[in-house]
């Protein structure tokens, strides 16, 4: 069996070079905290168990009090980053490991036995481990079943560690070499932070992964679906919606070019963004919307029947209009064009929807741009556009809006149902 003093050096080597690769890492992704926490928490983690190891060799009040203060805020440091991988705040609770360590370390017969102090700062790493333990078990991050592995690797660690501080309390041990079961300990210890450095590996990779497929399924400039992305969510709204209809609408903003052409192209990005901002604010919760050209957008939608597709059309458009868009010279508006296809769910085909909502578009390009036509059956239905769209000024105005575009689709009702 290896002493005491080289298994220290060994621990204190492997969690530092942990602590340098995780430093390095965060380096480069700065947004990422949890890696900074971590390494951090390693880095002092090693230190204080370095500073214990060399016992003798520097002034004991180093390689005591300072050394095993320093271990325990590691603890604290790694709930952080366990909190922070979660996108949640670190409770203040964290700081308890090492303050209950610099308080307790103030009682002289605590501070001057050796079976003591060991009992007290594994008293500490337990309370550390079933901190992490309780963060663990409340996360929402990766799948439940890592989140319960992580959970009972570090509830069985603190369970250990009370075991231990107990046994150490009555057994009296006066020095680390007096202290045979100490190394199962320090075995025990090691056999659970190498698990849950792995564990923690696999969670941050699948977050990585997940973050990439994000992209590859997103619009850059709008953040909206790309057509990939819009396939894949629409086959999920499919299988999981509670309603039978589904309701596709396609978005061509009208007369884009001329923005363009006016005002420059990054202005044109900034209407694209502006639209998609509109849209996405609007959008009922069973829904899906994706960029999916140019200045052409689609959103499907689960519906109880065609007239609510319309209104969420209609309210679009009527927001879009409304708005008012700065440019480097003047604020623009800018109006779309909509064309919607209905189809029972069960016999819903995307391709087919979305061309059938195509031929309604060009039935509103063609009547003047700046409405919503809907193919009914073999009809085109376009909803009347109200006579007097004058911009919103208050908020009560938008339940007027509403009950009016309402009766604008209950015009034509009668030809959307069929
Ligand atoms: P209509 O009312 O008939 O739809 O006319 P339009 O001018 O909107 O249609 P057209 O298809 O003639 O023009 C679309 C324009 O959209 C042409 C293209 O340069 C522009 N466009 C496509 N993608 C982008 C983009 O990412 N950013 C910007 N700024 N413009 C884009
Ligand atoms: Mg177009
Ligand atoms: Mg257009």
């Amino acid at each position: 069996m290896i002493d005491v003093k080289t298994a220290f050096l060994l621990w204190v080597i492997q969690a530092n070079t942990l602590a340098i690769l995780l430093i390095a890492i965060w380096l480069h992704a700065r947004d990422q905290r949890h890696f900074l926490w971590f390494g951090l928490g390693f880095l002092l983690h090693a230190s204080g168990l370095g500073l214990v190891g060399i016992r003798g060799q520097i002034p004991d009040f180093l390689s005591i009090q300072v050394a095993n203060t320093i271990s325990l805020v590691g603890f604290s440091l790694w709930a952080k980053g366990l909190a922070a991988l979660d996108h949640r705040p670190a409770p203040r609770l964290i700081w308890i490991p090492p303050t209950l360590w610099i308080v307790l370390n103030l009682v002289p017969f605590i501070r001057d036995e050796f079976a003591f102090r060991v009992s007290l700062y594994n008293a500490g790493a337990s309370i550390g481990f079933l901190m992490l333990a309780v963060i663990a078990s409340r996360a929402r991050f990766s799948t439940s079943r890592n989140r319960a592995l992580l959970t009972f690797l570090w509830g069985a660690q603190a369970i250990a560690g009370i075991g231990y501080t107990v046994f150490v309390l009555f057994q009296r041990p006066t020095s680390f070499s007096d202290n045979f079961f100490g190394m199962w300990m320090g075995t025990i210890a090691v056999i659970g932070f190498i698990t849950s450095v792995v564990i923690l590996a696999k969670i941050t990779m699948d977050r990585s992964e997940e973050q990439l497929q994000a992209l590859v399924r997103t619009d850059p400039l709008t953040g909206a679906l790309n057509r990939r992305g819009f396939a894949e969510a629409y086959q999920g709204l499919v299988e999981s919606s509670p309603l039978d209809t589904l309701g596709v609408l396609v978005f061509d903003l009208d007369h884009f070019k001329q923005i363009n052409d006016r005002h420059g192209h990054t202005t044109g990005d900034r209407v694209l963004q502006e639209f998609a901002q509109v849209c996405r604010s609007l959008l009922p919760q069973r829904a899906v919307f994706a960029r999916t050209g140019g200045e052409e957008f689609a959103a499907v939608l689960a519906i109880s029947e065609p007239r609510d597709a319309a209104l969420f059309a209609e309210t679009v458009r009527l927001a879009l209009a409304d708005r008012s868009i700065p440019t480097d010279d003047e604020a623009i508006s800018v109006t779309t064009s909509v064309g919607i296809s209905v189809s029972p769910l069960r016999s819903a085909n995307l391709d087919h929807l979305l061309s059938e909502a195509d031929l309604a578009l060009y039935t509103a390009k063609a009547q003047g741009r700046n409405r919503t036509s809907v193919r009914a059956g073999n009809r085109i239905v376009t909803v009347p556009p109200s006579r007097e769209e004058s911009p919103l000024q208050e908020v009560d105005r938008q339940a007027d809006r509403q009950v009016a575009i309402l009766n604008r689709i209950s015009a034509v009702a009668h030809n959307l149902e069929d």
